[in-house]
């Protein structure tokens, strides 16, 4: 038996057909590892990886003429490599082979787009998991265009907009499978079509994707994109969880949200409630912009709220983690910035006290 020993656990090497087999050895038992372990220890035999990825990765790029049609594509994809957890990249790089992109600048010199439309204009990029294919929206490009110019500095605008959009985009494609054989396409942490409710997490995906891609990318327009609400709820849960690791792991791996939920049950033991809230949080994404009254929204950021009082308890530097997690907070002010009616968000306040109370709670009892 082949092992070796790493932060104090021993690992079995074995070979079958050509392939790398890694366990563990533990109770005197060899015990297959999870998905942390696999990525903890692919990260230790990739750990001088960098320069032959990216070697990789530079290789694929000027394999793909599509890639290279744009300035600078290299410098954005090198970063999406960069976030991806080594053991998701290879759908990365295969997709990338074929990518099809069409930003449809020359949209620029169509005819002007009067003021009043804009609303009905969609989102500007499309990713089609099917074609493999990113391709900007003629019209959306142009509104882009216009906006920019109303502002002092036009090109930063108009490129920042654009590249923020491709990145968001390139995500997509980086965290989706698509069966062809079955016609169901898996996006970061949905599936489609699904008639099952635990696998429609259509506004957690947007909300991550954007996420991610803000952190690129810094948008023009970080209140008033789209997804703000989610990216919010993701910052809260990423408090929470003590870092991106495991959403990354989901979304990059197509895993659903149950092991998110299977997290959060550790803490209260609940597992009705973890299901609940991510259920609510795709229900809330479908009825966002009707902008009707609801207390949906009060009761996920709520929810949120009992976990971030269990996990105070037990956690050495509250300080730190209430920190992380106010900015992150929805209130009635942030619904406004956004063009929404506060009043429209009953019991939002009390979410927002609640949190204000947890605080109060824990800064007084570690003050002491
Ligand atoms: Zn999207």
């Amino acid at each position: 038996m082949k092992y070796f020993t790493y932060h104090g656990i021993k690992y079995i090497i074995t070979y079958d057909n050509k392939k790398l087999i890694i366990s563990k050895f533990e109770n005197n038992k060899v015990i297959s590892l999870n998905e942390a372990e696999k990525i903890k220890i692919h990260n230790l035999l990739h750990r001088y990886k960098y320069i032959y990825n990216s070697a990789y990765l530079n290789e694929i790029i000027a394999s793909n003429p599509e890639l290279n049609k744009y300035n600078n594509v290299d410098i954005l994809l090198n970063w999406i490599e960069s976030i991806i957890p080594g053991i998701y990249r290879e759908n990365f790089y295969k997709k990338l082979k074929t990518l099809k992109i069409d930003l449809n600048l020359d949209a620029i010199n169509m005819p002007e787009i009067p003021n009043e439309r804009y609303k009905e204009i969609g989102a500007t990029g499309n990713y089609n998991a099917k074609d493999n294919t990113i391709i900007f929206n003629r019209e959306a490009v142009k509104v882009v265009y216009q906006i920019a110019h109303i502002t002092k500095n036009p090109e930063d605008y108009f490129t920042r907009d654009l590249i923020h959009t491709l990145v968001h985009e390139l995500l997509h494609m980086a965290s989706a499978n698509y069966d062809h054989d079955k016609n169901i396409s898996l996006t970061g942490f949905d599936k489609y079509p699904s008639e099952n409710i635990a696998e429609k997490n259509r506004g957690l995906t947007e909300g991550f994707t954007e996420l991610l891609a803000s952190i690129a990318i810094p948008s023009n327009h970080e209140i008033a994109s789209g997804y703000f609400i989610e990216e919010c709820l993701i910052l809260q849960l990423i408090a929470l969880l003590g870092g991106d690791e495991l959403l990354k792991i989901c979304y990059f791996g197509n895993k659903g949200t149950r092991p998110l939920e299977a997290k959060l049950e550790q803490i209260d033991g609940d597992q009705a409630k973890s299901f609940a809230l991510f259920r609510d949080i795709e229900i809330y994404y479908c009825i966002e912009n009707d902008n009707e009254p609801q207390n949906l929204f009060a009761h996920i950021q709520s929810s949120l709220l009992d976990y971030l009082d269990e996990v105070l308890e037990h956690f050495p530097n509250p300080e730190d983690l209430l920190n992380a997690y106010e900015p992150a907070i929805i209130t009635p002010e942030k619904i406004k910035l956004m063009d929404k009616n506060p009043d429209n968000y009953i019991d939002l306040e009390e979410s927002v006290a609640k949190f204000y109370h947890i605080k109060d709670k824990y800064m007084k009892k570690y003050r002491t």
